[in-house]
């Protein structure tokens, strides 16, 4: 399976602004944030994009939602957040390896461009 920049922050080969980390899942500030508060949460397993999990994933799926929550809390956003899974080209993602962005700070428009 091919490396990202994802795999470079898991192993600390490269600088991260880590908000929080445990066995299964890492939580970083985003490099070009796109709110007040613009955090990724992946998995040190490199599942390239959502639609590539399987059911054998399920338990690290339901882990990685929970971690978003509970580091969306650790970050304040008690007025709410939003949570969002690019996938594939078509979802705009950039980087192939599975993240959930949380975003908040400030009131975001719906539906998304
Ligand atoms: P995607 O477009 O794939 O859903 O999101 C990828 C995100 O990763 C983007 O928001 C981008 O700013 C962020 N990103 C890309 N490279 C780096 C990096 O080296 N460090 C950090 N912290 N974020 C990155």
């Amino acid at each position: 399976m091919s490396d990202t920049i994802f795999g470079k922050i898991i192993r600390k080969e490269i600088p991260a602004d880590i908000v929080y980390e445990d066995d299964l899942a890492l939580a970083f500030n985003d490099i070009n944030p796109q709110a007040p508060t613009h955090i990724l949460v992946i998995p040190k397993q490199p599942i390239p994009r959502l639609s590539e999990a399987t059911s054998e994933d399920h338990k690290l799926m339901g882990h990685l939602l929970l971690t978003a929550k509970r580091v969306a809390e650790q970050a304040g956003l008690s007025n709410g957040y939003r949570l969002v899974i690019n996938n594939g080209e078509d979802g705009g993602q950039t980087v192939d390896h599975l993240h959930l962005h949380i975003l908040g700070g400030r009131s975001l428009r719906w539906p998304p461009g």
